[in-house]
């Protein structure tokens, strides 16, 4: 059963598959708490909701047995022109992410309860899920046995490396086999603490208060005068952690899903195009991308933080 569900998975198009036993994180939440309680989450207080989901899927899903974690590879073929102003990798597509993951994983329940019977899903619940509801996903990953939390504090799948989604299915069923978590293979290695611009990266967790993925799209208002200097040319996200990462140099390769297309026009496009972005082309070129979550005002206040040469493309 567990080796078909994997199979199943992985025919509807996901990269990867592994399924852990549905129970509390356990240090995983002291870890959390300790995060949330030193404030390192910064203003994302949605964060702070729902902790106990957050720590129990069983809370969050009652009757759910085991998680079914998913991995796609997101790596795209072609870069953006690196003298232009840099989005994160996962914001190149078309297609919010989101809605790409969501409808996989809607594919994959059809085809589970097709074998296993509609019982398989609680029908009153929400039951999958990817990166904007209260689930540990990279818990659940390293817990499915597909990677292990890297020192940059994103899962490292060792086949795939650091840039794929993760999406979840709570499911009702118990199975004989569960995947065994994966042990930390960073070793001695710390190029991404070493290469991150804004000392994120501290010993006791990621300091999302100074992180650019947080800076550039969660961050209200200016981004503080001691950052300003600090984030190269990133205007949507960050890479850098994970562009260092020799399993990423390894391992990462481009993507074949369709519905992550890019818009091969952005990739192309220099400073000056990028400075003249209108509210208007921002909608069509970015309405339905995850780029679109941030908002115009925001981009194109940190376009503007960069035109003020406070950096250096
Ligand atoms: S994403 Fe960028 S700013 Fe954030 S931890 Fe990684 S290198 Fe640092
Ligand atoms: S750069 Fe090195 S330390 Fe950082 S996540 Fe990759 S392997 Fe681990």
């Amino acid at each position: 059963m567990h080796h078909l569900i994997k199979d199943i998975a992985l025919s509807v198009g996901f990269d990867a598959c592994g399924i852990a036993k549905a129970e509390a994180v356990g240090d995983d939440e002291v870890y959390l708490q300790k995060w949330l309680d030193k404030g390192y989450h910064g203003s994302m207080s949605y964060l702070e909701r729902n902790f106990e989901k957050r720590c129990n899927p069983t809370v969050l899903v009652p009757e759910c047995k085991s998680v079914v974690v998913v991995l796609l590879n997101y790596y795209p073929s072609k870069l953006q022109n690196p003298q232009a102003p840099q989005l994160a990798k996962y914001a190149y597509s078309e297609i919010d992410y989101h809605t790409v993951i969501k409808t996989k994983l809607s594919q994959l329940e059809t085809e589970l309860k097709k074998h296993y019977g509609e019982g398989i899903i609680n029908a009153s619940f929400q039951h999958s899920f990817v990166d904007s509801a209260p689930v540990l996903e990279r818990h659940w990953a390293q817990q499915a046995g597909l990677g292990w939390i890297g020192k940059n504090k994103q899962l490292i799948h060792p086949s795939l490396g650091s840039y794929v989604f993760i999406g979840s299915l709570m499911i009702n069923l118990a199975l004989d086999e569960y995947d065994s978590p994966m042990p930390p293979r960073c070793g001695k290695c710390t190029k991404c603490l070493d290469a991150c611009p804004t000392s994120a990266l501290q010993p006791d967790g990621m300091d999302a208060r100074r992180c650019i993925s947080y800076l550039t799209i969660e961050n209200k208002g200016e981004i503080p005068a001691e950052f300003k200097s600090m984030i190269a040319n990133q205007i949507i996200g960050c890479d850098i952690c994970g562009d260092v990462c020799p399993w990423n140099k390894k391992w990462a390769k481009p993507h074949h899903h369709s519905e992550l297309a890019t818009n091969k026009e952005v990739l192309q496009w220099d400073k000056s195009k990028w400075s003249e972005l209108s509210a208007q082309d921002y909608k069509i070129y970015f309405g339905k991308s995850s780029v679109g979550r941030a908002g115009y005002n925001k981009l194109k206040q940190n376009l503007e933080q960069l035109e003020m040469g406070t950096t250096t493309f």
